[in-house]
């Protein structure tokens, strides 16, 4: 079993999850790459993952077998376990908390050898309806605070299997990177009573420097601060909280736009290595004020090195500004 434990200085939780060692990507030197036959994602390999959760096939096509366009299924190899209550405990100074959680795996497509960038809108809207559904049906169980969902693209960017896939870690706390966000947010409402987002939107709408891209409803900014060279957020025009609560139409437009961007990056960065990361609010506590869900994507470009580990200080070399041009002005 996993096990949760907090730092007793900082306050943060990290998951000790043994299991994860058993993955043949762990500790190998040679990189994995299945392809076709051997990928276990591949349409006529469904023994080869656990039992679908959601399967977007037609009806009538029986689970777990080929036929579907999209499926969900648990992690072969979970950071956390489904089964099991939550049980804190304590030693001296420190916390501890069974590692209670879902560790899912979104299979974005039958093609081994497409990507978010190269598949059509709806395909693209179906993954991030997937997200919606996922978060839902999880916010039911009363043991889990948050849901992550998120992309690693590429080996570099921690990707152990190529063929297209994004993940969901449900857990029993709130991630330190969203109090964070939601804190900073709080005491930013608390002063001007408006989502700091909304105020970046509109601000960042009218002198463009580092707009990135706008479509149906939906808008892609380089932050002011970013950590990493071509960092953007990509999040919805209208003010929204909580991502699960999106209507089919939004989903939709966010497609369009996060198509539209990963296209771009691909064409100016060489279809780099990213990983993206939804931030959306609790799942207790969904309808904020101060909360505007978005999406970071951070192509992988840089090495996080003893400076940022060891002062929280990122040194990136390219300007927000510059980024958001070269992005803004590629044209397919
Ligand atoms: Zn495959
Ligand atoms: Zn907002």
């Amino acid at each position: 079993m996993p096990e949760l434990r907090k730092d007793p200085i900082v306050g943060r939780w990290v998951i000790i999850s043994t299991e994860r060692a058993r993955r043949p990507s762990d500790f190998a030197s040679e990189p994995v790459r299945l392809a076709g036959g051997d990928c276990p994602f591949c349409p006529g390999s469904e023994e080869l993952t656990p039992p679908e959760i959601l399967a977007f096939r037609p009806s009538g096509s029986p689970p777990n077998t080929p036929g579907w366009s999209l499926r969900v299924v648990p992690n072969k190899f979970p950071a956390l376990r489904i089964e099991g209550d939550i049980e804190p405990s304590g030693e001296g100074p420190f916390d501890r908390m069974n590692g209670v959680g879902a560790h899912e795996v979104v299979i974005e497509t039958t093609d081994h050898l497409a990507s978010l960038s190269t598949l059509p809108v709806e395909r693209v809207a179906d993954v991030l309806l997937a997200y919606r559904e996922r978060l839902a049906d999880l916010k039911k169980d009363p043991r889990f605070e948050y849901v992550l969902v998120f992309k690693n693209h590429g080996e570099a960017a921690g990707a152990s299997l190529e063929h297209p896939h994004s993940q969901l870690i449900a857990t029993p706390i709130i991630p330190v990177m969203v109090e964070e966000e939601l804190a900073g947010a709080a005491r930013y409402y608390e002063r001007k009573e408006r989502c700091v987002w909304c105020d970046v939107l509109r601000h960042e709408r009218r002198g463009r420097r580092r707009l990135v891209a706008e479509a149906d409803g939906f808008v892609a900014v380089a932050p002011f601060a970013p950590r990493f060279p071509f960092e953007t957020w990509i999040l919805p025009a209208r003010h929204r909280s909580a991502f699960e609560e999106s209507g089919v139409e939004e989903l939709r437009g966010l497609a369009t736009l996060l198509g539209d961007f990963l296209r771009r990056m691909s064409r100016v960065l060489r279809d780099p290595p990213y990983n993206f990361m939804l931030h959306t609010a609790p799942l207790r506590d969904s309808a904020l004020e101060h909360f505007h869900w978005h999406l970071e994507v951070i192509p992988k470009l840089t090495r996080v090195a003893g400076f940022e580990w060891g002062s929280g200080f990122f040194i990136n070399p390219v300007p927000p500004e510059d980024a958001a041009a070269a992005l803004r002005e590629s044209v397919g």
